[in-house]
């Protein structure tokens, strides 16, 4: 019944469902939200242990599965709709929440940034994403899967790659290997809201033309006043730049 347009590659090995839960390590105190519980794989375990949980489930055919398959396991509160368009901060008002899911591949770059907006009241993630987006979010100036995911990722918070899972745990096995991740947010993140948006724009230029020099890829936007004031050799390319000097040049450009 999985349906490829809603990304379903359903958890069916039980060594590695039990690995997530770990991972998760859900508390009876935690406000959780999972994304694409699908038939249940991860949410039935989960609500075993956290007693309640909230599941954000857009394929409305699976739903009575899931409700059938965790019935009397917990307190189960299902929101039937695209994640992407979910208010995160109407979720729990006032309070932090915690996000995991085996996520639709298809929408993971997306989902990252829709959950940034909401990352001051999320206390952590836990992600099973396809194992090369989780080599992009951990990824370091100099390496070859550094980029504008990279930088968005580590400025947001702190990505730990937990472990890599094979094709054969789901039912249908994907092409691609899988990796959990765990990303953190910082409790305080380096720029202020209103120098977000700039930071955002200078990222997305540079790694628009990641093969150019930094002086290329920002001419008209960019000064060689400005770039030496933020210390930066504008004769690199974006790939070589740490996200501490992306931080400096927005910081030069809207003090
Ligand atoms: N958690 C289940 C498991 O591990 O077996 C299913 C994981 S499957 C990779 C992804 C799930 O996300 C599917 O159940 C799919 O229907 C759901 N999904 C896909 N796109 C979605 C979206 N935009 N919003 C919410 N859920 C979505």
């Amino acid at each position: 019944i999985a349906r490829k347009r809603f990304g379903q590659n359903f958890l069916q090995d039980h060594q590695v469902i039990e690995n997530i839960v770990q991972a998760i390590a859900p508390k009876h105190s935690d406000r959780l939200i999972e994304i694409g519980p699908g038939l249940g794989a991860l949410t039935k375990p989960v609500l075993q242990k956290a007693g309640k949980l909230t599941a954000i489930e857009l394929d409305r055919d699976v739903i009575p599965i899931l409700k059938k398959n965790c019935a009397n396991v917990g307190e189960l509160n299902i929101v039937s709709q695209d994640v992407l368009t979910v208010d995160f901060a109407a979720l729990f008002p006032g309070e932090t929440i915690r996000v995991y899911g085996n996520l639709p591949y298809n929408i993971s770059t997306p989902l990252l940034f829709h959950l940034f907006s909401f990352s001051n009241k999320i206390e952590d993630m836990v992600f099973m994403l396809q194992k090369e987006v989780v080599e992009r979010m951990v990824a370091v100036a100099d390496d070859e899967a550094y980029g504008r995911l990279s930088i968005m990722v580590q400025y947001y918070g702190q990505p730990d790659l937990l472990f890599i899972v094979p094709p054969e745990a789901f039912d249908p096995a994907p092409k691609v290997h899988s990796a959990i991740v765990r990303l953190v947010p910082h409790a305080n993140r380096a720029l202020r809201a209103d120098q977000e948006p700039l930071f955002a724009q200078l990222v997305q230029l540079a790694f628009n033309a990641r093969r150019k020099t930094l002086r290329n890829v920002w001419k008209g936007v960019v000064t060689t006043e400005q770039m030496e004031a933020a210390k930066i050799n504008g004769n690199l390319r974006p790939e070589n730049l740490p996200l501490s000097d992306y931080i400096a040049l927005t910081r030069v450009l809207q003090p």
